[in-house]
């Protein structure tokens, strides 16, 4: 039987040294290149020099060590990175698009992208279709002949709606659609090309990076799509600029080697969260509880190994309750109460009012958002019973239990 595919064994198995045999490979430190030869100074502006680097903006080598694991991890010929996952994710839609083009996309997404998707595409006059992404039919209805993109998160934030990849890839095969997903929740524990789609991007301010440091970003895809975006005179990548700092891919690359094993323990914690949520009768969404409507499909388009994710969401109903509930347990030292996710401290906000505050409140409660939605990024707690017993207790000091 055909061994399936393991990203953290792929990531393993990429050997890059430094020239001095370091096992980290060495920084370069340099925005320009030089050259002895002119000649190979023009080919090199024109893609054609292999091995050689002009400028920064373009590639660096310690951006193409990270961009060489990203691609092994997600099994794509390529990758690039960005200064953030917004620079990913509009780099890969701006490439695909042109003026009067048109963009399916799962209404639940990250805010700062629903906000591109809704609001800035309009100068482009593209047209944007906002769909339930679990309901494959209005999906198929939404694409037209001139969809240039269907996007989508592999579990969706905040809702943790699981996309149905594979059924979403068959739509867009023969029709000119690029299925462009955002991984950004779920490393490892999918792997999106493998699933069907064309172009994964990540935030890897979160899960990736680990360590709130920083804000990163990464597009894995085809090396014709890498080469696209990174062309002197058409890519976007290229004339926009999102490039990342190659200091930072540095810090980045030594974080991917331990990703695996902090994937396995922030869904360990989260499930143990869940199990215990459900035994007090609370309002919860976990992907990994059989109560989850995907819960079938994420077993089924998994990688085993690295549980259900981290990302878990408890609904107190109101903004007015959320506010006190995230006040207390940031006192009690549950966590922080902060934006952002995939830290190895637990972090908790109200989606509604921070980072899904773009979407407008009706468009909230069409998609089911509740406005008491308190979204946990479980940490690497050593102790998660002590952390639950914390947790429990501010619900019952506010007397929500
Ligand atoms: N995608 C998802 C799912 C996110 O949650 C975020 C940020 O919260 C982003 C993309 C944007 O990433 P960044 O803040 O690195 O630009």
């Amino acid at each position: 039987m055909a061994k399936k595919f393991d990203p953290a064994t792929a990531v393993q198995n990429v050997n890059q040294f430094g020239e001095f045999g370091g096992v980290n490979p060495s920084i370069t430190d340099s925005a320009t290149f030089t050259f002895l030869s002119e000649k190979t100074m023009i080919d090199a502006f024109h893609g054609e020099a292999e091995g050689c680097f002009l400028y920064s903006r373009h590639w660096n080598p310690s951006n193409k060590y990270l961009a060489d694991a990203l691609a092994a991890m997600e099994g794509t010929e390529s990758a690039w990175v960005t200064a953030s996952g917004m620079g990913a994710i509009t780099t890969a839609i701006l490439q695909l698009c042109d003026t009067g083009d048109h963009v399916v996309t799962s209404v639940t997404t990250y805010g700062g992208t629903f906000a591109f998707l809704k609001n800035y595409l309009k100068k482009f006059k593209i047209d944007v279709t906002f769909v339930n992404i679990t309901d494959l039919e209005s999906v198929r209805k939404a694409l037209r002949p001139n969809t240039k993109v269907l996007y989508t998160e592999t579990m969706t934030n905040p809702m943790l709606q699981i996309s149905n990849l594979p059924e979403l890839a068959k739509m867009t095969r023969n029709n000119g659609t690029k299925l462009v997903v955002d991984n950004t929740f779920t490393p490892m524990i999918f792997s999106p090309f493998k699933l069907g789609a064309d172009i994964v991007v990540y935030s890897m301010t979160k899960f990736i990076n680990g360590k709130n440091d920083c804000v990163a970003g990464a597009i894995c895809a085809s090396q014709e799509f890498i080469n696209d975006i990174s062309d002197v005179n058409t890519g976007t990548a290229m004339l926009l600029g999102p490039v990342l700092d190659p200091l930072r891919s540095s810090s980045i690359l030594k974080n991917l080697g331990t990703l695996h094993i902090r994937m396995q323990k922030h869904s360990e914690n989260a499930m143990y969260l869940a199990e215990r949520f459900k035994e007090i009768d609370l309002k919860f969404i976990y992907p990994g509880m059989p109560e989850h409507p995907e819960y079938e499909l994420m077993r089924e388009l998994m990688n085993e190994d690295y549980g259900y994710g981290g990302m878990i969401a408890i609904d107190v109903e109101t903004a007015e309750k959320a506010a006190p509930f995230m006040e207390v347990m940031q006192e009690k030292g549950v966590g922080y109460h902060a934006v952002s996710l995939g830290y190895f401290k637990t972090l908790f906000s109200n989606s509604g009012k921070s980072t899904s505050s773009e979407v407008p409140v009706d468009i909230q409660k069409e998609m089911g958002l509740s406005p008491g939605l308190v979204r946990f990024s479980v940490g690497l707690d050593n102790d998660i019973e002590r952390t639950y017993e914390m947790i429990k207790s501010c619900l019952f000091e506010l007397k929500y239990i």
